[in-house]
């Protein structure tokens, strides 16, 4: 952890429209989160099914609060009326601060960073919610890397009170600031941590999954393994949270920790993880993952 956050926010420019890219399960949390926060997002995405997931998600959110009383439905379709869908950069002129969350691979957030650079203002915050990719090689693509830095959610976003706010070596003070700022706004809790593969809790998560991985390719039961982890006391065990985290995202993800770390992330072969990607199952996102869902 490089500094307090609270150092930052008194030099805070105010974020009072945003955006995110991709509309997958965090980008629809972080729409979600945003707008129920009362802070305008547009929500773009490449594909229609995807944008209508994710507002579909965050409908469903919000009818929940409605069911439990608190919110009112005039509130909700106030705060759902936050949400912009789109699917071009057309009203991003005046965004103060965008959230990239496509896929984790570095050449395609490089290409959305560097386009989405050119449709923005001057002034405007970029960050990204990559898992492991490090900052300063996204930075590589920008015209602006001062204005640019990590801003990490955790799955659900809703749920998960922390956020990696990750400072790049050309990061400018008044980036992380507004990325502080609009993280406490989302009612968020943000560390400013250095910038690495993985950063803070990915180096410790992902460590952790391959140490599961290893079971089960020793022939443990990943079942077994969940209830112990939740025995010893975390809120899900390892395949659990495999399956919310999505595969395909954890395989790219561990791709970027091995390139970073070859000495403890890099292994001989393919890992459980692995596997189960190549045999086309994601987890939540597509209803099978080490679990069936419906
Ligand atoms: P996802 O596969 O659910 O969603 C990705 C979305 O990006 C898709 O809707 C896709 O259509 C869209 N997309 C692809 N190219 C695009 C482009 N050029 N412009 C706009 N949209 C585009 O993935 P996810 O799980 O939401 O992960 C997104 C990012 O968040 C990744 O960097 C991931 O590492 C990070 N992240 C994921 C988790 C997690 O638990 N899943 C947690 C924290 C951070």
């Amino acid at each position: 952890v490089k500094k307090k956050a609270s150092r930052y926010e008194k030099q805070a420019q105010p974020v009072k429209q945003t955006a995110v890219l991709g509309a997958g399960i965090m980008g629809g949390g972080i729409a979600y989160q945003s707008a129920s926060k009362g802070t305008p997002i547009l929500m773009k995405d490449i594909k229609d099914e995807a944008i209508e997931l994710g507002l579909k998600e965050a409908r469903k959110l919000f009818t929940k609060q409605v069911e439990r009383k608190k919110l009112s439905t005039e509130q909700m379709a106030e705060k759902l009326s936050n949400i912009r869908p789109t699917l071009s950069y057309g009203d991003f002129g005046n965004v103060d601060l965008v959230v990239e969350a496509v896929v984790e691979n570095p050449k395609v957030k490089g290409a959305v960073l560097a386009e989405v650079e050119d449709a923005v203002s001057e002034n405007t915050i970029l960050t990204s919610n990559t898992s492991t990719i490090s900052i300063n090689r996204l930075a590589e693509n920008l015209k602006r890397p001062e204005n640019f830095c990590g801003m990490h959610f955790f799955n659900p976003v809703h749920r998960m009170p922390l956020v990696e706010v990750i400072r790049g070596e050309k990061t400018s003070d008044a980036a992380v600031a507004a990325t502080v700022a609009y993280a406490r706004a989302m009612g968020k809790t943000p560390i400013v941590v250095n910038d690495c593969p993985g950063f803070l809790v990915n180096r410790v998560l992902f460590p952790y999954f391959g140490g599961f991985s290893f079971l089960v390719e020793q022939g443990a039961d990943f079942q077994h393994i969940d209830k112990v982890m939740e025995k010893f006391g975390w809120p899900m065990g390892p395949a659990y949270l495999l399956d919310v985290v999505g595969l395909d995202t954890a395989v790219h993800a561990n791709e970027v920790m091995a390139e970073g770390f070859p000495d403890r992330m890099a292994r001989e072969g393919k890992t459980a993880i692995q596997v189960m990607y190549d045999n086309d199952r994601l987890g939540q996102k597509n209803d099978k993952g080490f679990y069936a869902y419906e």
